[in-house]
């Protein structure tokens, strides 16, 4: 069981993982800046996590000019930052560990195939487990599903309580390393979290769904479960999640305490108006002593 997220461990250190898919846009700005609050008002450390993992999917220089921006927000980080497209190696060996409990197989299905046979989870089709059992391990051009099962997984979460979810019925058993040979985002979050010893996962909760796999990849791996805290996501007026999809615009860096007061705002605390007159050391000394996560809506 995860552990709930006051009564854990004297070391807190949360991270910040942004996908550079784009600028930070101010929907990561409210992660980034709720997870930097969170750690350093419990005088924890707070990393930060490139994840790039997905090579068409990276926009050049945007890694850069994401950590330039929290640098310009005044969000120090601690130790270096790591990347994931440089980390293959350890994903696959967490792989091999899987491998070698009998718990991973190919699969040669494609998107329509499974689309065709399935029902929806909360994540698309639930993958009806059709190569279950049928191909021979080792062939380097399929997918690889690990085995799910239908036992629970549950947690607590530090704003939503508690959260159970069946994978058998929600997602089946899932892709950790696509056929092109890209590791999947529940894979590497998993062993990079565990790698830098994060004990305290603050994101927004379009994330919320996916926490039940990585919490079952953590018991497989043998690796410790974080606690989990699930911010409110930053929509548009057409109720989309900002994204680079949905089109949204970079932090305006010319402007730091206007866009970190409406980041605070957002997660429901009550800055004062001067308070967006003042500088950025200013804004975090407030921030920092008034920080009241039980407001966040
Ligand atoms: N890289 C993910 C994103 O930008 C966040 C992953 C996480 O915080 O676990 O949405």
């Amino acid at each position: 069981m995860a552990p709930d997220w006051n009564t854990t461990l004297p070391n807190y250190r949360g991270r910040f993982a942004p996908s550079p898919t784009g600028p930070l846009h101010f929907g990561s700005l409210v992660a980034a800046v709720g997870s930097y609050l969170e750690a350093r008002s419990r005088q924890g450390e707070w990393l930060v996590r490139i994840e790039n993992l997905d090579p068409p999917r990276e926009v050049a220089g945007a890694a850069r000019e994401i950590l330039a921006t929290l640098e310009a927000l005044g969000m120090e980080w601690d130790g270096e930052v790591i990347y994931q497209s440089q980390r293959n190696e350890v994903y696959q060996a967490a792989l091999a560990v899987l491998e070698q409990q009998g718990l991973l197989y190919p699969c040669v299905c494609s998107r329509k195939e499974i689309a065709d046979s399935s029902i929806n989870g909360i994540d698309g089709p639930v993958y009806p487990g059709t190569c279950r059992g049928r191909f021979p391990a080792g062939r380097s051009s399929t997918a690889l599903r690990v085995l799910t099962h239908d036992d629970s997984i549950e947690f607590r979460d530090a704003l939503r309580g508690p959260i159970r979810q069946q994978l058998a019925s929600a997602t089946g058993d899932f892709v950790l390393r696509r056929a092109d040979g890209i590791y999947a985002y529940q894979l590497a979050v998993v062993v990079d979290d565990a790698a830098q010893g994060v004990t305290h996962v603050v994101r927004g909760v379009d994330l919320l769904d996916s926490t039940p796999r990585q919490i079952y990849l953590q018991q497989l791996l043998g690796y410790p479960t974080p606690a989990y805290m699930h911010l409110p996501v930053v929509t548009n007026a057409q109720g989309e999640k900002l994204s680079k999809q949905t089109q949204a615009t970079a932090v305006d860096v010319s402007m730091p305490v206007v866009q970190l007061v409406a980041a605070v705002r957002f997660l429901g605390q009550t800055p004062p108006a001067e308070l967006a007159e003042s500088n950025v050391a200013s804004f975090w000394r407030w921030a920092l002593e008034n920080w009241s996560p039980q407001k966040i809506p």
